[in-house]
């Protein structure tokens, strides 16, 4: 199928009083329609500030664009104007957060938030936004429709919280769903049934969706495409069966490691030492290299080039993996 989404070359800055930081590091990847691509890696990778990018709500003055195009059905957002930009956002592409008690508002019935955006983009009117509102609360599993219509938000419990969010995500029938962390503040019962919600949807509307998180169980279960952020840059990605039978660069393999069995009631049995880099002082070399069991003196020096090195589909940066070791 085509490309709906493709990132080429993208480059988010924040400006801060210690330097700038390169969240998201000249990253390009592309989302099929209809697929799920898993975006992974821990927090401060530049995963949420890649998808701020793509929806243009990363913050002037001191969050910036500063390089590169992000194509939506070969148009480029980067070039939009404020306004038409605003008839893709919430409509054609739409955006679930972890805690959907902060994206709701407090003071606004749920049938009020899941109407707005139907009588925003697709101009109905109050009793066709209504049914559509419904049909919506029923789709995302949630019983008695009519009198969740009327409630509040702090009546619903979080894992309905997050259906009614979801419900209003796909509210305009949108090509591309991200979803952020969508199930990291729910209880395990809770994030399985949301998942199972996600996967139902997926199959039902053909709904392309952006997983973002930092829980490779999660990306097992749901994506077709894994993308691995590391310190702002991808280090890896491949189809999902491919990055869980051959992973490459180590600090897959360290998430991989770090991932909790299912089944087993265990907290993480391993995590990668180490932190982080600071953003602010990264060189032109691998940003793993001080965390890395592997690090040569090149991985020091220099920045090893994101390639496939057989499988076309499977691409990672490790010097591990040139033949042209210590160039
Ligand atoms: Fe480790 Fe070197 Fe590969 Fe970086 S490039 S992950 S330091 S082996
Ligand atoms: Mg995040």
């Amino acid at each position: 199928s085509k490309n709906l989404v493709e990132f080429r070359n993208l480059e988010t800055h924040f400006h801060t009083s210690a330097g700038v930081v390169k969240a998201v590091d000249k990253v390009s990847f592309s989302i099929r329609e209809g697929e799920t691509i898993g975006v992974v890696g821990e927090s401060g990778c530049g995963k949420s500030v890649t998808a701020m990018s793509l929806m243009q709500l990363v913050e002037a003055p001191h969050g910036v664009i500063a390089g590169g195009e992000i194509f939506y059905q070969e148009k480029d957002l980067l070039k939009l104007s404020k306004r038409e930009m605003g008839r893709i956002r919430g409509k054609e592409i739409s955006i679930i957060f972890q805690e959907p008690m902060s994206s709701l508002n407090p003071v606004l019935t749920i049938g009020d938030q899941i109407t707005e955006p139907l009588k925003m983009h697709l101009l109905l009117d109050r009793k066709e936004a209504k049914k559509r509102a419904i049909e919506l609360i029923n789709l995302v599993g949630i019983p008695r429709a009519e009198k969740i219509f009327d409630s509040y938000p702090h009546e619903l419990s979080g894992g309905m919280r997050q259906r009614v969010m979801i419900a209003i995500a796909l509210s305009c029938d949108p090509k591309l769903l991200i979803a952020d962390e969508p199930t990291t503040a729910l209880d395990v019962t809770i994030q399985a049934q949301i998942l199972d919600l996600m996967r139902e949807i997926k199959k039902k509307l053909n709904t392309a969706i952006m997983l973002i998180t930092h829980d490779l169980g999660v990306v097992a279960e749901m994506a077709d495409y894994v993308v691995v952020m590391y310190a702002g840059k991808i280090i890896e990605e491949a189809p999902v069966h491919e990055l869980f039978k051959n992973p490459q660069h180590p600090y897959t393999k360290g998430l991989l490691k770090a991932k909790p069995v299912i089944g087993q009631n265990q907290e993480r049995l391993y995590s990668i030492p180490g932190q982080v880099p600071n953003p602010i002082e990264l060189g032109d070399n691998c940003h793993f290299h001080d965390r890395c069991e592997f690090c040569m003196d090149i991985c020091r020096q220099k920045q090893p080039e994101f390639r496939s090195h057989g499988n076309k589909l499977h691409k990672t940066a490790c010097w591990l993996y040139e033949e042209a070791r210590g160039v």
